[in-house]
Order: C-alpha cells, then sequence, then structure tokens
C-alpha cells in the first residue's frame, strides 16, 4: 500500500457520510433508556465525533489532493485521544460487574451499570427499600412534633375537664 497516495483517503471520502450516520443512529436509541444509559450514550458520542474527524480529513486530503498519510497521522491521533479516554469512550464490559455472569448486548451497549437482570433486579430493590426506609425515617421525625403536642393537648383539656367537674358539683 502507497502511504503517499490517495487509495484509502478517497475510498473514505467516496463513503460520505455514510459513515457518520451509522455511528449516530444507535445514538438516537438510548432516548428510551434515559438516565440509565447517559454515561454509554456520550460514549457513542464521542466515537461518532472520532468517525466525523477521521473521514473529514480523508475528505480534505482528496479535495487537496495530498496524500493518506496525514490520514493515518489523524488516525493516530485519534486513536491516541480515545485511548486516554478510553473509559469515557469505551465503557463497555463484558461481565456483569456483580457476578461476572455474561451480559446480553442491550446491557453491554446501552446501561451503565454493566449488570446482569439477576444484578439489576436486585440493586433496583435495594435502592427502593433504601428509599422507603428514608420516607419512613422522614415519616418519624414528622411525626415527633405532632405527637408531643397530642402529649400536651390533654394537659390543656385537664383545667376544662376540672371545671366540667365543678360545674357538675354545683
Ligand atoms: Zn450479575
Amino acid at each position: 500500500m502507497d502511504i503517499n497516495g490517495l487509495t484509502v483517503s478517497t475510498w473514505l471520502a467516496d463513503l460520505g457520510v455514510w459513515p457518520l450516520v451509522i455511528v449516530l443512529v444507535p445514538n438516537l436509541l438510548f432516548r428510551k433508556y434515559g438516565q440509565a444509559a447517559g454515561t454509554k450514550r456520550m460514549s457513542s458520542l464521542f466515537q461518532a465525533i472520532a468517525v466525523f474527524v477521521i473521514t473529514t480529513v480523508a475528505a480534505f486530503m482528496v479535495e487537496k489532493q495530498l496524500s493518506d498519510k496525514y490520514l493515518f497521522l489523524a488516525v493516530i491521533v485519534v486513536a491516541a485521544v480515545m485511548y486516554l479516554f478510553r473509559s469515557r469512550v469505551f465503557p463497555y464490559r463484558l461481565k456483569c460487574a456483580g457476578c461476572d455472569a455474561k451480559l446480553d448486548f442491550k446491557t453491554i451497549y446501552f446501561m451503565d451499570d454493566n449488570l446482569c437482570p439477576e444484578c439489576h433486579s436486585r440493586k433496583v430493590a435495594a435502592e427502593e427499600a433504601a428509599a422507603s426506609a428514608d420516607s419512613i425515617a422522614g415519616e418519624i421525625t414528622g411525626d415527633a412534633p405532632e405527637t408531643a403536642s397530642a402529649e400536651n393537648s390533654p394537659e390543656k383539656e385537664t383545667p376544662e375537664s376540672e371545671n366540667d367537674e365543678k360545674e357538675t358539683i354545683q
């Protein structure tokens, strides 16, 4: 392969916007997973940016009749940047973070928690338990002044009941 030629750049430039479209389509699918897929949605965006940079450089090489070596240089730079930020660009795990079970494609590609269905439902149940424990704690502290006022109210009533007794005596 002649790195001073334009074979690779021409091939990439001829693909036009298709590489970018192909990497951006999955990004739209992230919508339905919302917050649970926020990190990986950003990752798919970073990957799309990398594809955009490389295809743009390829188109520029063809337009200016330069050579593939600058394209390869751009690929090396993009790869180095992606490697530096690999935890952001590729946060994927093939196995469950909780129990090492194999993950399905949906979890690997979309879900941020990298948990298998069992570990995920366990985590959701634990979170719900923690949330209800918090609300119970809130109810207890919220009730405390009410019980105190309930204790005070009989004391307020006692003079009235004494008066009632006096009235009945009279
Ligand atoms: Zn698991």
